[in-house]
């Protein structure tokens, strides 16, 4: 028996086309050139235009991702590629990065990558290499480093957070109850929020951003919503987003609501009331959605 699925109306966006936008050109051709790997393309994110285009060039977004295409843990809610031990990295990823980097009218780019258990660091150290790169070569691009949570190691953590980095991402993605179920069963709730705090305890309150992403649809009640961001406020978590989250294939997690673009503003408003800096909240919005903007406007200002 076949079964349609409807998306409702929100979802239903037309694919970002290259075209649209002068820029794509020249910044697709640095990316061949260079070997470098946007997430804006690779999952064909529909806010490619706004991230990459919008009016304030000073605020420009994309995330590319570090450390290859392969990663070791295996999340339910995730279609990229599993393996235990992905190839070696590249030791020339760092300085290929800046390089590019530099040279795109860029404002802010968001850096992050697969998880790599397989390496005795977790990556961190290729992570901060590539970030003081960046800053050598073009001090004014804002860099977001979205990490994992090398498996509890706070002093990688630190490697990261002392890299000269302006903000600091990394995603809880969904409740307390219900990580067991979406995250890979080497991440828990509590090791995230560590992760973040630990973030804050290195660089002081005020020296760095810290920021979480959270996926909405999948089963969570409200009051566990509430929940979590009142953890997230306890360990000062400045910025929060919320996204719908979508099925990749019919091996992952099933939707078990669309959440409609009023309940996402609801959320958003409820965010800012409880001290979040700022909030990106809507279906279609993801961590990374226009956080060049959003860091300009509500940072910098
Ligand atoms: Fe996907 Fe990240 Fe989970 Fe790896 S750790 S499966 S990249 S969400
Ligand atoms: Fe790229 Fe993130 Fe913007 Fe999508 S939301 S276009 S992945 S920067």
């Amino acid at each position: 028996k076949r079964t349609i699925t409807r998306l409702p109306e929100w979802l239903k966006t037309p694919i970002p086309s290259p075209g649209a936008n002068p820029n794509f050109g020249k910044i697709k051709a640095d990316l061949r050139g260079l070997g470098l790997h946007t997430v804006c393309e690779e999952a064909r994110c529909p806010n490619i235009g706004e991230c990459w285009g919008g009016s304030n060039k000073a605020a420009a977004t994309a995330t590319i991702m570090l450390m290859g295409d392969t990663c070791t843990r295996g999340c339910r809610f995730c279609s990229v590629k599993t393996n235990r031990a992905p190839a070696p990295l590249d030791p020339h990823e760092p300085e290929n990065t800046a390089e590019a980097l530099a040279r795109w009218g860029l404002g802010y780019v968001v850096l992050t990558s697969v998880d790599r258990d397989d390496l005795a660091d977790g990556g961190a150290h290729h992570f901060a290499e590539t970030i003081r790169r960046i800053k050598q070569k073009k001090p004014t691009l804002l860099v977001e480093a979205l990490t994992g949570d090398f498996m509890g190691d706070l002093d990688m953590v630190k490697v990261v957070a002392e890299s000269g980095l302006d903000v600091y991402a990394h995603n809880v993605e969904t409740t307390e109850g219900l990580t067991p179920y979406v995250r890979d069963r080497r991440a828990t709730f509590r090791q995230s929020l560590k992760v973040l705090e630990h973030v804050k305890a290195v660089k002081g309150k005020e020296g760095i951003i810290t920021k979480t992403s959270i996926m909405l649809g999948l089963g969570e009640t409200e009051e566990e919503l509430w929940e979590t961001l009142r953890e997230l406020r306890k360990v000062d978590v400045d910025v929060v987003t919320f996204g719908q989250y979508m099925r990749p294939t019919k091996r992952h997690l099933k939707v078990e609501k669309y959440v409609t673009p009023d309940e996402f503003e609801l959320w958003r408003q409820r965010a800012l009331d409880m001290g979040f800096l700022y909030c990106a909240s809507g279906p279609l919005v993801r961590s990374s959605y226009k956080a060049g903007e959003a860091f300009i406007e509500n940072v910098l200002r």
